[in-house]
This record gives structure tokens, sequence and C-alpha cells, in this order.
């Protein structure tokens, strides 16, 4: 037996957080990642001054106030808003749907004038009962015309996959509105911590009872890990982890080209979505717009983010939360259920589409779970 009382798989948000709680409690913390880095995808870093989103745009925005005390123990955040603009063949529209995208669109200049055009468009399709899948729920909320312009192409191509196939909840996520507001989230509190994610991280396991080791694979070593610590927390794969004995469940993946520019300002703003079905990547970010132009004079740095097909050994971006998925999903969490001393946590653990929040909301109820059932133990 190690010395250790947990053996955590994955440096990322989740096994972060638990880890910290952990060694709150005088627990001994082993943490293996088998990226060359920890914080998985909340990663950042500083180049040319300017705080670079390794792995996509981050924004934390939550509406629980003990969430946001939380992760403000660790960074202070700024006060960044998201307002992401989208690119439809050449003209700009504001996100999300609201007055200004409502106004740019069609002309129309108050909420009734909106709301009769998206009526007239919903009633033409001829929807009925409860939306079955993105594009009636699409349609639903917010007509035809801007189905058509800003969700079809970006949909389809963000998820390799007709929207007819997908389901109606992962339009959900953005918001509807009749007001000139372009705040993407609804959320109480919204913020782009100072100096970048990494360091929330880096303050997370800087502790003497825990232990990081980068550039390790827990499957290089399964068995041994799990006869050697009393308690693994497991933050990959949940079909990875069986090896895939019931099949495979789906994930999305994405690859990120970055360029450095000998420029100021690029495009500006953070986020620019191209939502037209034939431009091949669904996004550009301008890192340095998250800390209002910080950076080097003279530079800046973009990334346009390509979604892509996922196979083994691909990075998990996304878990494809369709009903197959999801059903081959809970017959992997029956079997973790059997798992005596393996707990299956995080955006993979959980096959989840987790944001930051939901992440640390998850990993603090498992501690909770944790420290209640298991008092004595360890
Ligand atoms: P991860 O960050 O994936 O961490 C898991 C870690 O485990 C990884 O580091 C991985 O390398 C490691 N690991 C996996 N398998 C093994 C193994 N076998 N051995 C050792 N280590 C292993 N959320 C927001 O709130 N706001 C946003 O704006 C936002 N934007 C996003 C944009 C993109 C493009 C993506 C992909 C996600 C975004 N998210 C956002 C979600 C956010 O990234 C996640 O909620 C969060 O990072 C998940 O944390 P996690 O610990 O569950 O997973
Ligand atoms: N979406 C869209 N057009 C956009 C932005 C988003 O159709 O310009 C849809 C798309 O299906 C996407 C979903 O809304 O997958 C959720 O968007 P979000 O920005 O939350 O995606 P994430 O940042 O998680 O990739």
């Amino acid at each position: 037996m190690s010395k250790y009382d947990y053996l955590v798989v994955g440096a990322g948000l989740f096994g972060s957080v638990f880890a910290h709680e952990a060694a709150l409690k005088g627990k001994r913390v082993k943490v293996i990642e088998k990226r060359d880095h920890i914080a998985g995808n909340i990663y950042t870093k500083k180049i040319d001054g300017i705080q670079v989103h390794q792995y996509g745009a981050h924004i934390f925005h939550t509406s629980d106030k003990q969430i946001w005390d939380y992760v403000n123990q660790f960074a202070e955040f700024n006060r960044y808003t998201n307002s992401p603009v989208a690119n439809y063949k050449g003209s700009m529209y504001n996100l999300p749907f609201n007055m200004n995208t409502f106004s740019e669109l069609w002309g129309v200049r108050t909420p009734a004038e909106a709301q009769a055009k998206i009526q007239a468009q919903k009633d033409s399709v001829h929807l009925s009962g409860q939306p079955k899948n993105l594009e009636e729920q699409a349609i639903s909320l917010i007509g035809t015309d801007i189905y058509e312009k800003l969700i079809k192409g970006y949909t389809e191509k963000q998820w390799g996959q007709k929207a007819t196939d997908l389901p109606a909840f992962i339009i959900r996520r953005l918001p509807v509105r009749y007001t000139y507001d372009n705040n993407y989230f609804n959320d109480t509190y919204q913020g782009i911590p100072i100096g970048g994610y990494t360091q929330i991280v880096e303050k997370m396991l800087d502790h003497p009872e825990i232990d990081v080791q980068t550039g390790v694979d827990f499957f290089a070593n399964k068995d041994e890990y799990l006869a050697n610590y009393p308690r693994v927390i497991f933050t990959g794969m949940i079909d990875q982890y069986f090896n895939y004995q019931l099949g495979e469940l789906e994930y999305r993946s994405l690859r990120f080209e970055s360029e450095e520019l000998d420029i100021d300002n690029y495009q500006g703003n953070a986020v620019i979505n191209y939502t037209d079905a034939e431009t091949p990547y669904t996004r550009i970010i301008e890192h340095k717009h998250f800390e209002f132009g910080k950076g080097d004079e003279g530079k800046t740095i973009i990334t346009r983010e390509y979604p892509a097909d996922w196979k083994r050994g691909d990075e998990p971006y996304y878990p494809v939360n369709n009903s197959h998925n999801n059903s081959l999903y809970k017959k992997y969490a029956k079997l973790a259920k059997m798992e005596d001393n393996v707990m299956f946590g995080g955006r993979l653990g959980q096959y989840r589409y987790y944001d930051m929040h939901q992440v640390i909301h998850a990993a603090l109820t498992l501690v909770q779970s944790e420290f209640a059932s298991n008092v004595g133990k360890g």
C-alpha cells in the first residue's frame, strides 16, 4: 500500500478541487496527469504578455454565490462579459440572440416588432408538441431566419451531425432576449481570472499533502494503481476505464490552430463565431481581449477552433449527450457504482456537458459525501 489516502487521476478542475479539499482535511493525495501540465482544459499560458487560453475560450460564470466565492479564493476576477459576434458570410450580428441581432437582421426597432417577425416564421413551419431535436427547439425559440443564418451551419460543423439528430438542450444554453443586451450568459457572476486560469489550479494543488506528477497515464499501470491506493478519484473517460466493454461513448474533438500576429488588434473582440457551413472553423479567439487588450505592444495571438471527429487517442473535448450515448453512459455508471473504491468525476468521468462552475459544484458534492460517509477511514 502506498503512503497516500487518495489517487486523483487528472489534474483538471474536478481533480484539483477534490485534491485541495481532501488535503485540507489532512488526507495525503497523489495526483497524476497524462498531459505535461496541470489544469486540464482550463490551462492558460502567458505568451507575448497575453494569457492564451490553450484549449479554447474559457469564461467563468455562475449564479451560485458559494461557487463564486469559492473560486475567488484562488484568483481575482476581472469584469469581462462574454459578448461574441457572429460573422455570417461577411455580415456581423451580435450574440446571443437579442434586440441587437433582430435589429441587424430585420431592421426592427421594438420587442413587439421582433416578436411578430419571429412568430410569423414559427407559424410557417407548423411545429407541434415538445421540440424533438435541436432544429425544432431552435426554430420554436427564435424562428427560421436566425436558425438558418446563425445556428444550423455552426451547429452541424461543431457536432458533425444534422441538427435534426442532436438533442434540444444544447441550444437552450444560449439566452434569447427581447432587450438590447449582448451578454452571452444570464448568470449573476461572470469574469476571467486576472493572470489566467492556471494559477487557480496551481494554488489548489500547492499543499504539503499533495504530490503531483504530470506526463503519467493511469492506464499504463491501472492494476498497480488500483491495488496500491485505498481510494481513487478518476476524471478521465469512464468508458476507457472499463476498457470500452459495453461499447464506445461518442465524443467530439477539436483542433486549435494559433497564430502570432505583429498587430495590436486583429478582430476587435475576444470571440467571433463563423456561423456559415462552409468556413471549416467555428470561431476565432483573440486572447488579449479577455483582459481588455493586455499584452505586448504590436502583438496579438489568435486561435482558430476546428471541430473534429473523435477516435481513440484524440482529446475528447465534448461528450455527445444524445439519448443513445446517455443510456450507454447509464450502464457504465452502474459498473462504476460497483467499483468499491473508485469514484468518477468531471466532464469525462460523468459524461456531462459541464461548465466550470458545475464541475466545482460536482467536486464539492463528492467531497461532502466522501467525508461524511468515510469518517475515520484512511
Ligand atoms: P478536464 O479539464 O478535461 O480534466 C481532466 C484531466 O484528466 C485532463 O487534464 C486529462 O489530461 C486528464 N486525464 C484524462 N485521462 C487520464 C489518464 N488516463 N491518466 C492521467 N490523466 C488523465 N466552461 C465554462 O464554464 N466556461 C467556458 O467558457 C467554457 N469554455 C469551454 C470551451 C471549450 C473549447 C471546452 C472544451 C470546454 C469549455 N468549458 C467551459 C468547460 C470546461 O473546460 C470544463 O467544465 C472543465 O475544464 C472540466 O474539468 P474536468 O476536470 O472535468 O476535465
Ligand atoms: N451555437 C450556434 N451558433 C453560435 C453559437 C452557438 O448555433 O453562434 C449553438 C451550437 O450548437 C453550440 C451550442 O449553441 O454547440 C452551445 O454554444 P456554446 O457557446 O455554449 O458552446 P461551447 O462554448 O460549449 O462550445
